[in-house]
């Protein structure tokens, strides 16, 4: 399936906000929407007033960009979140943020969500004691997740269990940072979702 190959840190300074993509490197001068706070391109400036549909669009695809998620799978979460009983917005977060690959990422388990999907398309992670390989599994609250014990020896893991050591987690996740495993506790609240998205406007977008 096609995915992104470009720079991410292009889609930052396309979105005009820090997105975190690249896990520590993000939090350091290196960061380029730091050294670079203008739109990639000539034109070196954001444009000032934006439509309505333009701010939704905007919205929608700042949190595709977060999620790393193609247009299409984008549309199947809002079609699920949309069916459910709720808020569409906010169920349309908790769906992403349920993402195994997300999961990882928020436990820690690896240092962004790139990381984290690409560690799991190759295996180094079991849910419940069962291999599972695909990024868009979606967790649950009691799933247990851990690094596979024959991976724990490897550099990545090891570079990866020191700056665990360095970030909190989040509340909806019970993380062990010396078993390197964590278990969902359940879904997270909206203000327990960090991802700067304001929502309404993808709803808006895919209400029309
Ligand atoms: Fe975005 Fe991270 Fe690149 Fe900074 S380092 S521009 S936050 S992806």
């Amino acid at each position: 399936m096609a995915r992104y190959r470009g720079s991410v840190c292009r889609l930052c300074r396309r979105e005009g906000e820090k997105l975190f993509l690249k896990g520590d490197r993000c939090y350091k001068d290196k960061c380029a929407f730091v050294k670079h706070p203008y739109p990639p391109g000539e034109q070196g400036e954001y444009k000032g007033k934006i439509s309505e549909y333009g701010l939704q669009l905007r919205e929608k695809q700042k949190a595709r960009r977060i999620y790393g998620i193609l247009e299409r799978q984008f549309r199947k979460y809002f079609e699920e979140a949309d069916r459910r009983k709720g808020v569409t917005g906010e169920i349309l977060l908790q769906i992403l943020e349920s993402r195994l690959d997300n999961t990882v990422y928020r436990m820690g388990l690896a240092r962004s969500r790139a990381e984290a999907r690409h560690l799991v398309r190759h295996g180094h992670y079991l849910v419940n004691g069962r291999k599972v390989d695909i990024p868009s599994y979606l967790t649950r609250a009691g799933d247990e997740i851990e690094v596979k014990e024959k991976s724990k020896g490897k550099e990545v893991f090891k570079q990866i269990r020191e700056s665990l050591e360095q970030q909190g987690t989040v509340d909806w996740l019970d993380v062990d940072e010396e078993e390197l495993k964590g278990k969902v506790i359940r879904v997270p609240a909206r203000e327990e979702i960090d991802a700067p998205i304001a929502e309404h406007f993808i709803v808006e977008l895919y209400s029309k």
